[in-house]
This record gives C-alpha cells, sequence and structure tokens, in this order.
C-alpha cells in the first residue's frame, strides 16, 4: 500500500486517542466528534508542538463548536445553487465540482462542516458522472473547480477519469483542483500523481495553508512536484482567530508560501458556518493585515482579502480605502499614508464607478 494511504488509516478520529499524544486533552468533545467527525492523521499530528497551539486549533475539536447559535448549516445557500448534487453553479462561467468526501484532517472552521466526512454527503460514480453531464451539456462553463472533501484524496484512477472526461468537454478551458493535502499530507503527492495530472493541462491547483508552521520539507516537496509538472499553484488561506490573525504571522506565511512556489491567491474571512464563530474575527482585523501588506511586501504575495457573501452572494473583495476622491483629479492615499494625486482624463468620465448598477449578466 501507499505510504499515504497507511499515515491516513492510523489517523486518529476518536477523543480517547487523544491523552495518547498530548497531556491535556480537552474533556467532552465526544457529542462534538458525534456531529462534527475528527481526523488528524499523524503527519499533521506531528507537527502539533503543544496542546492550544494554532495547528492543534485547527483540527482538535472544542466545545465551542457545540456553543454557536449564530452561525448556518449552509451559509453560501450552496444546496439551492446545485443543479445536480455536489455541484455549485453560482457565477455563468465557472462551477465548484464536489468530488470526494474526504479529507486528510477536519478543520475544524470548514465551511462544509455539515457534511465533510459525514454520511450527509454522498459522493458516488453516479453523481460523478451526473456532474460531468451537466458540465458537458452547460457550454457556458469554462473553468471547472474540483473541490470536495478533498480529491487528491482519491484514488489516481479515479481522479484520472474525472479530468479525463473534464478535459474531453470543448468548452471547459481550465481545470482548478482544489485540495489541502499539500499542507495536510504532503506525502500525497506522489511523482505518480503529478505526472497524471500534467497530462490535461492547464490545470491548476489552490491550496490551503494557515500558518507557516504548516510549510515544513515535506510541503516543499509536495509543492516542488506539483510545480515542476507545470502546475500553477496558490493559496487560500483563511483567517482564523488566534491562529493567524496578526499582520506578522500572516507576512512570514506569505513569504514561505512563495518560497515554496505557491502564490498566495485569496486570504478569507471566515464563513458564518455554524460551529464556527470561535474563529471568526472582525473584517477590520482583515483590512488592517491588507493595510500591513499592501505596498510593504512583494506584491506577489498579496492576497485578496475576501468575504464570501452568506446566501451565495459569491465572493466580495476587501480592501482598505485608499481613495479620498475621484472627480476631475484622483485624490488617494499610498501605503505610507501620503495623499497623492493622478488627473483623471476627462473623456473617461463615462466609465466612473457607478455604485449599484448591475453588469450584463447579473440577475
Ligand atoms: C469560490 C467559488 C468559485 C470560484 O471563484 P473564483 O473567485 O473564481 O476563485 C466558483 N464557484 C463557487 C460556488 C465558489 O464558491
Ligand atoms: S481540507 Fe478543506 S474541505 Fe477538508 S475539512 Fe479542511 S477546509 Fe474543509
Amino acid at each position: 500500500m501507499n505510504r499515504w494511504k497507511t499515515l491516513l488509516q492510523k489517523s486518529i478520529s476518536k477523543a480517547e486517542q487523544l491523552p495518547a499524544h498530548f497531556p491535556t486533552p480537552p474533556g467532552d468533545i465526544d457529542r462534538v466528534i458525534d456531529i462534527y467527525p475528527m481526523r488528524i492523521n499523524p503527519y499533521y499530528l506531528s507537527l502539533i508542538k503543544q496542546p492550544g497551539d494554532a495547528l492543534w486549533r485547527q483540527v482538535v475539536p472544542d466545545r465551542l463548536e457545540f456553543y454557536d447559535t449564530d452561525g448556518m448549516d449552509d451559509p453560501l445557500n450552496e444546496e439551492n445553487l446545485s443543479p445536480v448534487p455536489n455541484l455549485v453553479h453560482k457565477y455563468p462561467d465557472r462551477v465548484l465540482f464536489l468530488v470526494h468526501n474526504q479529507c486528510a484532517v477536519y478543520c475544524r472552521f470548514c465551511t462544509r462542516k455539515r457534511k465533510v466526512g459525514t454520511r450527509a454527503m454522498h459522493v458516488s460514480l453516479e453523481t460523478i458522472k451526473a456532474g460531468i453531464n451537466y458540465i458537458k451539456e452547460t457550454t457556458t462553463v469554462k473553468d471547472v473547480l474540483v473541490s470536495g472533501g478533498d480529491p487528491l484524496l482519491m484514488d489516481d484512477d479515479r481522479l484520472d477519469y474525472i479530468l479525463a472526461s473534464l478535459r474531453a468537454i470543448k468548452h471547459v478551458e481550465i481545470i482548478r483542483i482544489g485540495s489541502r493535502v499539500p499542507c495536510t499530507l504532503p506525502m500525497r503527492v506522489t511523482k505518480k500523481l503529478a505526472a497524471m495530472i500534467k497530462q490535461y493541462h492547464p490545470v491548476y491547483i489552490n491550496t490551503h495553508f494557515n500558518h507557516p508552521a504548516e510549510i515544513t520539507p515535506e510541503a516543499a516537496t509536495a509543492c516542488k512536484r506539483l510545480a515542476d509538472a507545470g502546475i500553477p499553484l496558490g493559496s487560500q488561506t483563511v483567517l482564523l482567530k488566534g491562529i493567524n490573525d496578526d499582520p506578522e504571522i500572516i507576512k512570514e506565511l506569505l513569504y514561505k508560501l512563495l518560497r515554496i512556489r505557491v502564490k498566495p491567491y485569496y486570504l478569507f474571512q471566515t464563513d458564518m458556518t455554524k460551529g464556527t464563530n470561535h474563529f471568526r474575527v472582525p473584517v477590520e482585523k482583515g483590512l488592517e493585515i491588507m493595510q500591513h501588506l499592501i505596498g510593504h511586501v512583494s506584491g506577489m504575495a498579496v492576497p485578496t482579502f475576501a468575504v464570501d457573501a452568506p446566501g451565495g452572494g459569491g465572493k466580495i473583495p476587501l480592501l482598505p480605502n485608499y481613495i479620498e476622491h475621484i472627480g476631475d483629479q484622483l485624490v488617494f492615499q499610498n501605503y505610507c499614508g501620503i495623499t497623492c494625486t493622478y488627473d483623471n482624463p476627462s473623456d473617461k468620465k463615462e466609465m466612473r464607478l457607478v455604485h449599484g448598477k448591475k453588469t450584463a449578466h447579473c440577475r
């Protein structure tokens, strides 16, 4: 058996397995685990230095998950935006295609925590075929995001079948894979896997790192394999209270990502998912972090800070406010707070920002 599969089998998933690894495990989490499963594989477990640290908090259940009364089961309204099971069609030109229900760890802040790793998420060859058919019939779809769960936890053959089927559809221009495996179980990224994915270019992989301590030699090797196979890599990071809600930690993370050839893509405000409110920080915190990044660090390191609007509104980018005034002159501040001006060409007046105006394809 592959080493990664052996490791996955040795994951801890029950509260009574924690004391063997930590002197002071959290009490009273059995009921939490009944609803939101736990899985910590031996690799990720080995990165945890002490109870309560930034990696522990991402994967060890907390009683607070139970006491969240603000959250929603499906904050992004994904169920109602699904024309076929496990496929979310929100934007005209791209779909989110959920092809697997397992992950290498179960993140406590997961947006789909009501589903991943539970029976509530039924993924089968039938739902996969139905998704592929929907994409085949929907010619507006140019970009398919293969996600889950974690698609890279599938066997090579199953993933190969999905990628080959998508690549055979003429109107599908790009394929994206969303996977936390380069961070949470990097040994899954075998040479064979990279060579298989490479056949279906252009394929992009967006992975998900939240803390500099996750960037290990093993993670670097996984990302090198993928990047050497010509797969551009991005990271979607979630802003998490007490884990990475600090400009210095985020800066260190972003530079370390660039070092392993991963381009920071999004920094997300935590969704309103039920069971995650102890991770949410005020939006102002994210804006403050962006202000510490823009202009101060390599532009290559700067992600887009975004909130995925509850109800299915989609991702909305948020920027610190640099604009003081737009008229015949643009009056704006630079990264140090110094006011600058730019003469706004008068023949472009009709192009000025019109708030609340819908673009053609929006309903
Ligand atoms: C995030 C997401 C996408 C992709 O959005 P991008 O901004 O293009 O990365 C597409 N569909 C759904 C449902 C999503 O949640
Ligand atoms: S790896 Fe992604 S999908 Fe899986 S539990 Fe973590 S955040 Fe959720």
